[in-house]
């Protein structure tokens, strides 16, 4: 192919030459193409031998033990991993089950249940990531794709395992609906390869193959990857509950020094929407901060300080001037308040620490939050979204940009009142519904709401500005503390 270019370019070249044209700039421009394209060329071989060549396949030591929470998860996995072993096993000419498809949300363990399904099925294990199939040369994915499944082969004959498990993480990134991404025709035929192998995995005698595959997202997958015989078995990984949070904190503090004081039911418990991940970060954050305080064991309040650290990011000092600071707690004490006030009991944490990712944070329980919510239970949390803003004008006589975020999700849920039915227009077809209209209905559930809010604060500006006192002056309370104050009105 490269020589039939060259020869035709050389023709081209003596045919211009011939005609009295000045051919040195073409032949610049076309010997550095040359060049850059051997040079890429050779860039992809490099890139490409170089992480096959790396050995990736490895015996995975890690056990199920080690996965916290998730007994679901597991079982369903687990459940899984045995039908592809005995339909592998028995040959009654049923056709094989394919591949099993890990969905969930980021650092929730899909590749740690990956490597523990290896261990579990005594399978050499090889990790591949959607990513790393998609080049700009055609075929290139396709060619790894191919290279994966007979070096999982080979690596399991050498370890005398007569499985492999190949796990290829960010699926979505390869098995993406096709024709979506135009101009790149490139993960169409990767994709095609991947499901020339599944087809093909039953042919295999001496080695089982069992390909697990991860994604934040099955609906983005095309369905070509979801049919029989291919991912047909799909394990859904959500975010712990708080049982699962427990658990996965005593896998991530064993072998660590806690003090008398740690409770790990009551970092569970306000660790409510963490991941795995986050949690495996937070037992060791917890340890870093008594380090530094020069403790030999790790105390309650480590963790508590290490929570926020995790979900909001490390703090950021001398951020704002006192005056700043003081509408920050004004703010933040309005959202308690009004949480407190609409929902009793669920104000789990309030802080105005200035951090990377924000001001100020309240956390709310998770057990505020239905499984259903109804209309009334969305309109009261608008109202604590509302709450910062209108705590700022109420007490300072005007608002600031710190509110932005919070009038987005306001606006986010009504327009989610709006979509379910549940406002003033009824039931709609929310794709035939009348722009403007639909503007105005937002606009005032919003208005009705905020106006509700500010009469609220406004009843309760006692407690409002002895909570904000407070907060300014110690910087983060507990939930616990925040009731007591309002109590002593
Ligand atoms: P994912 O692949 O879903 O993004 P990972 O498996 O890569 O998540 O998780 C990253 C890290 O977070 C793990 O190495 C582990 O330390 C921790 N982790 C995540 N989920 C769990 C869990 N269920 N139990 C114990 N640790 C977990
Ligand atoms: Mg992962
Ligand atoms: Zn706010």
């Amino acid at each position: 192919m490269k020589e039939l270019a060259a020869a035709v370019a050389v023709a081209a070249f003596a045919v211009l030459a011939i005609n009295g044209v000045n051919v040195m700039p073409y032949l610049l421009v076309s010997v550095i193409g040359l060049l850059l394209a051997t040079r890429f060329e050779l860039f992809g071989k490099i890139g490409s031998s170089s992480k096959y060549s790396s050995e990736k396949g490895t015996l995975s030591d890690i056990s199920f033990d080690v996965v916290g929470g998730q007994d679901e998860a597991k079982e369903d996995l687990m459940e899984a991993l045995h039908l592809l072993q005995s339909s592998r096993d028995i040959k009654l000419g049923i056709k094989p089950l394919g591949g099993i498809l890990l969905q969930g949300p980021p650092g929730t363990g899909k590749t740690l249940m990956a490597r523990a399904a290896a261990n579990y099925t005594d399978s050499v294990f090889l990790a591949a990531s959607g990513s790393e199939f998609v080049e700009m040369y055609a075929g290139v994915g396709a060619k790894r794709v191919r290279d994966l499944f007979s070096k999982a082969r080979r690596l399991a004959r050498r370890h005398g395992k007569d499985s492999a498990l190949i796990f290829i993480d960010e699926m979505d990134v390869v098995g993406a609906k096709r024709g979506k991404v135009e101009s790149h025709m490139e993960y169409d035929q990767t994709l095609n390869q991947l499901l020339v192998e599944l087809d093909g995995i039953e042919d295999t005698s001496d080695v089982k193959i069992f390909v697990l595959a991860a994604t934040n997202r099955a609906d983005l997958l095309d369905e070509a990857l979801l049919r029989p015989g291919r991912f047909d078995r799909i394990v859904d990984i959500g975010l712990p509950d708080l049982e699962g949070r427990l658990a996965i904190l005593k896998i991530h503090c064993q072998g660590k020094p806690l003090a008398e004081d740690v409770d790990l039911t009551d970092i569970a418990h306000q660790t409510y929407g963490f991941s795995g991940a986050h949690l495996a970060n937070l037992a060791n954050e917890a340890a870093i901060q008594a380090m530094r305080r020069g403790d030999d064991c790790i105390k309650h309040n480590d963790f508590l300080e290490s929570i926020d650290k995790v979900q909001l990011g490390g703090v950021r000092e001398g951020l704002l001037s006192s005056a700043e600071k003081e509408r920050v707690a004004i703010h933040e004490a309005g959202h308690a308040l009004i949480s407190e006030l609409l929902f009793p009991g669920s104000v789990s944490t309030v802080t105005v620490v200035p951090r990377s990712r924000t001001l100020g944070f309240i956390r709310q329980k998770e057990d505020v939050a239905p499984v259903l919510p109804t209309k009334s239970y969305l309109e009261k949390q608008l109202c604590v979204l509302l709450a910062g803003g209108a705590a700022e004008e109420l007490v300072l006589g005007e608002g600031s940009t710190g509110a932005a975020n919070d009038y987005q999700r306001a606006v986010e849920i009504s327009e989610n009142i709006i979509a379910h039915g549940l406002s003033r227009l009824g039931i709609i077809n929310i794709d035939r519904v009348d722009k403007q209209e639909f503007n105005t209905v937002s606009r005032e559930i919003v208005q009705e709401n905020r106006e509700k809010t500010r009469a609220i604060l406004a009843s309760h500006r006692d407690a409002l500005d002895r909570a904000a006192a407070i907060l300014a002056e110690r910087e983060r309370i507990s939930g616990e503390e925040f009731r007591q104050l309002m109590l002593c009105g």
